[in-house]
């Protein structure tokens, strides 16, 4: 999570080393195993935390955004709703709740940054939450 439009922070040591413990926690046989490669990059996140695809203005213009880190099967999807609404065509791809959606824009600064530290300390709670009655750390 940043503040304002910095997105080049996609290489972040502090977080690498945490995701590997993660990775050693989850599964202690690779406790020993080398990470070779790391890697990291933003994701569309909307503030509802659902995908939004559509006309930009005009129908020249079609956008696909909001998989919120999971879009690599999704975007498949996503791809052949773009099509359909370029063409022009109704389909059942298109006759989704989010194709065509209002969205909810995100606060500017600083709320926007305070809004997402509160979303990711609630997701992080959670976690604890979901830790404590796996009877985890
Ligand atoms: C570190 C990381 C881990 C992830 N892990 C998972 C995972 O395990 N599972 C999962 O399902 N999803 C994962 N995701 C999310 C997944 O990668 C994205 O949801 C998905 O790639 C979104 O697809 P997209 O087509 O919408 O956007 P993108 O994949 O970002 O594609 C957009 C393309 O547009 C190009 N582009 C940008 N601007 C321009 C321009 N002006 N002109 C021309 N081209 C342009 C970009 O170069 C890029 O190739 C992860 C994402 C990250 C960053």
């Amino acid at each position: 999570m940043s503040y304002g439009e910095d997105m080049d922070r996609d290489l972040n040591p502090e977080i690498f080393a945490e995701l590997k413990g993660d990775v050693r926690e989850l599964f202690p046989a690779l406790k020993d195993v080398r990470f070779t490669h790391e890697w990291g990059g933003p994701v569309s996140v909307p503030l509802d935390m659902a995908p939004a695809i559509g006309y930009a203005g005009d129908k020249n213009v079609v956008y696909s955004l909001g998989a919120v880190g999971h879009g690599v099967s999704m975007t498949h999807l996503n791809g052949r709703t773009v099509a359909d609404l370029i063409l022009e065509r109704k389909t059942d791809l298109t006759d989704v709740f989010f194709v065509n959606r209002r969205m909810i824009p995100w606060p500017p600064e600083p709320m926007r940054y305070l809004a997402g530290k509160a979303i990711l300390g609630y997701m992080h709670w959670e976690d604890r939450q979901y830790d404590a009655q796996k009877g985890g750390a």
